[in-house]
């Protein structure tokens, strides 16, 4: 149909050539935007929300973005009141400040506090982030340490001059982004990319620069205390994707490396700044409405964050697909393990591999019983199932981890999975 109503244009070679590469454009875009659905499972929230909005470009639906924007007011003050959240303690030693498109984390540490992110300018912080530091116990003796800047967007680091000037603070920000701020950041080199620690403000963070949404965009990783509970949290740094093919290529790479990050910190909730992005502004209004659950509304859960980024990934490479015709780019594939039968018994050991697409066929699954060191390996079959002989093994004493390793095709990347689960007696087996 096309190539008939072009064709009197009597160009027929270049629109052949072109209508070809449109359909490979747009085969390879339906197949990662396809793929970041299959990664969400079964999981509504997932799809209501990451899915939603880091797929927004590459389903042409950025008008849910830009709705966003209009939640991003300042004032607070008659009908702009709706836009505000109050500030919400979120973990045992964080609280958010900030309104229903953008918001600011105020961590608590013992000699003082550190801020993720500045808001849109100096009225807003001297309006809500001043008073929420006083709530907490700002002064001489227990000042504001550090604000750590996701990147040098107005919405994140509009109110850090006056923080530095009227509460006095060290900013510190990704090399890339800091050419010309007034407040004299202290740079986080935006070139090395690798996961480093770095000091903010005496509180440690586990820092990855991620350009992207801009060059020196950083996500972090950091500590909280979420009733008495250790707990890692993620702050992804710059959340939006534009038309530069150069720039959505480094944000897919920030993602592919902010996953590795994530998995390998066994991170379990989010701080995201844009807080509709995740579904963290959902979490806020369930905490403002009934308080916080043990734990958390922001604990997501470590294997939620992991396919959070394997989606976010997906999302990224339909739009780069998009943008670049001449890319094709293997599917990443979130992959679960699970006891079938829900947990191992000691006659039956055996473990289900599958993923959005169906079951994980003729793919080894290594067993191994953490108590005696004991394993085997199994491949699985048609229906993704692998089964091992290991024995003896103990009811209610010994734990099984049921690892697969991840494979690598042209196609796809099948990402590694693994469950663990204590043994139980045969005929009375409950889930683990
Ligand atoms: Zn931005």
């Amino acid at each position: 149909m096309h190539i008939k109503r072009f064709h009197r244009l009597g160009c027929a070679a270049a629109v052949l050539a072109a209508a070809a590469s449109l359909a490979v454009a747009q085969t390879q875009t339906n197949i990662h935007r396809d793929a970041a659905t299959r990664n969400v499972g079964n999981d509504p929230f997932m799809l209501q929300y990451a899915r939603a909005f880091y797929c927004n470009l590459a389903d042409d639906n950025n008008q849910i973005v830009i709705a966003s924007r209009g939640w991003n007011n300042t004032t607070g003050t008659g009908a702009n009141a709706q836009y505000r959240i109050p500030m919400t303690q979120i973990f045992d030693d964080v609280w958010f400040v900030g309104n229903h498109y953008v918001g600011q984390y105020l961590i608590k540490t013992p000699d003082g506090l550190v801020q993720v992110d500045a808001a849109n300018n100096a009225n807003e912080v001297a309006t809500f982030n001043y008073p929420a530091m006083q709530a907490l116990g700002l002064s001489a003796a227990f000042p504001l340490k550090a604000v750590l800047l996701t990147h040098g967007h107005g919405d994140h680091d509009g109110g850090a001059n006056w923080l530095k000037t009227n509460v006095g603070t060290e900013i510190f920000l990704g090399s890339a982004d800091a050419a010309g701020k007034a407040y004299a950041p202290t740079a986080i080199d935006s070139t090395d990319l690798s996961m480093r620690q770095m000091s903010v403000g005496g509180k440690n963070f586990w820092i990855l620069p991620t350009p992207g949404h801009t060059n020196g965009s950083t996500s972090s990783v950091v500590e909280v205390q979420d009733h008495g509970k250790t707990v890692r949290v993620l702050t992804n740094g710059g959340q939006s994707m534009t038309n530069s093919i150069p720039a959505v290529a480094n944000y897919l790479d920030s993602i592919e490396r902010t996953y590795a990050m994530v998995k390998a910190l066994k991170v379990e909730g989010v701080m995201t700044p844009h807080i509709y992005w995740d579904g963290e502004g959902q979490k806020m209004r369930e905490i403002l409405a009934s308080g916080r659950t043990n734990p958390s509304q922001h604990v997501y859960g470590h294997e939620s964050v992991v396919r959070q980024m394997v989606i976010a990934r997906e999302c990224s490479a339909a739009w780069l697909t998009r943008l670049d015709a001449t890319l094709a780019l293997p599917v990443w594939r979130y992959n679960t393990v699970e006891f079938v039968g829900g947990a191992p018994t000691p006659t039956k050991v055996t473990a289900k591999v599958k993923n959005g697409w169906g079951p994980l066929v003729k793919q080894k699954v290594k067993f191994s019983v953490e108590e005696t060191g004991a394993s085997c390996t199994a491949t699985t079959d048609a229906y993704g199932v692998a089964s091992c002989d290991v024995r003896p093994l103990r009811p209610h004493k010994d734990r099984i981890t049921a690892r697969f390793e991840g494979a690598e095709t042209a196609d796809f990347v099948d990402l590694p999975a693994e469950a663990t689960a204590l043994v139980c007696s045969n005929g009375n087996c409950k889930p683990q």
